[in-house]
């Protein structure tokens, strides 16, 4: 059982753990046509620490966002198993989730339509606290001006009272980061919080996130595209490829020692910071990606691969341990 992945000794403990996780969509293709299913998530295991940040890194489309949301109880599961602190969850009912929503939160990709126009940002951060019983003004106050300090939107009684029209793309998704982490959440999907922001802000935003993560001990989902960013924010990357995790390790050693050809792929597409090699031909990965509808037999990566042999079409691969807690998913990891 990969739950841990190798992970030894004395160890936060796990906040969240999924276990053989599917979410399949109903889609009729035909009037007498069977209900055929898109496979989105199709087997997908892991477990985050406290205090702990995991990137899901992949193509658009690979289902990452659809797992965040999967571990959020947004949307339901056609099987596998989902632990809240070693609480079963996958199936409670949502009067029975109530305490399992106070203590997690989803930062969204974009700050213009995340939050809503109408509402001041008081107000705006005000919402979940009223949502969850905080009856006294004083007290909510206390907590938005708190928050707002948290993500340094200072003087915060001016912040407080400005429309999201009045923000900056930056300043925004800082109200966004304090209105997901407003309720102290233990665990947090960050669905690619920065790749909507200029380049100056990204930076700081993720500085913003890392620091908030430690100083709270929060077990962090980081949802993106961008192998650069994840390397920054954490420590443990999976890589996910047509609804499956194909490789999973400490980011540095994924980076620097890939061992499935979707990773070497995905590396050799990240732009060179150094600007004496900023001619240097980008690779791009080659093809498209499956359509989830009907997966390509074997292994899913196998029609984009250079390596692929027969055995590659015929038999799906496994993730298997190679050096200690880094696990991939290819039948030729050991010969690339
Ligand atoms: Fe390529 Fe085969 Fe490895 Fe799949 S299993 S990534 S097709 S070499």
């Amino acid at each position: 059982m990969l739950a841990l992945w190798g992970r030894v000794s004395v160890e936060p403990a796990i906040v969240l753990r999924v276990e053989n996780l599917r979410t399949w969509f109903p889609v009729k293709t035909g009037l007498f046509k069977p209900v055929s299913y898109v496979k989105a998530v199709d087997g997908v295991s892991f477990s985050i620490h406290r205090g702990e940040a995991l990137a899901i890194v992949g193509e658009s489309g690979c289902g990452k966002t659809t797992l965040g949301r999967t571990t959020l109880r947004v949307l339901e599961p056609i099987s596998g198993k989902i632990y809240f602190h070693e609480k079963e969850i996958t199936h409670s009912r949502e009067e029975e989730l109530k305490e399992f929503r106070r203590k997690t939160a989803m930062i969204f990709q974009d700050p213009y339509s995340s939050l809503n126009p109408a509402f001041n940002v008081y107000r705006i951060l005000e919402e979940p606290l009223i949502i969850n019983g905080i009856r006294k003004k004083e007290e909510r106050t206390e907590l938005i001006y708190k928050a707002l300090e948290e993500v340094k939107l200072n003087p915060v009684e001016l912040f407080a009272s400005k429309y999201p029209h009045m923000l900056s793309g930056g300043q925004r998704q800082r109200v966004a980061i304090a209105r997901a982490l407003i309720l102290k959440p233990e665990y947090v999907v960050a669905d690619e919080p920065v790749s909507m922001l200029d380049a100056s802000v990204r930076a700081e935003i993720l500085y913003l996130l890392n620091e908030l993560k430690n100083r709270h001990q929060i077990a962090f989902m980081y949802i993106t595209h961008d192998l650069a960013t994840a390397k920054y924010l954490c420590k443990r990357t999976a890589i996910m490829y047509a609804g499956k995790i194909v490789e999973v390790g400490p980011t540095k050693e994924i980076i620097s020692n890939p061992r499935h050809p979707y990773t070497k792929a995905l590396i050799e597409a990240l732009p060179d910071p150094d600007p004496s090699n900023r001619f240097r031909r980008i690779k791009v990965v080659p093809g498209e990606p499956p359509n989830l509808l009907n997966p390509p037999p074997g292994c899913r990566f196998s029609p984009r691969c250079p390596y692929a042999k027969d055995i590659c079409r015929e038999r799906e691969p496994e993730l298997e341990e190679g050096p200690p807690g880094h696990y991939t998913a290819c039948f030729l990891k050991d010969e690339i």
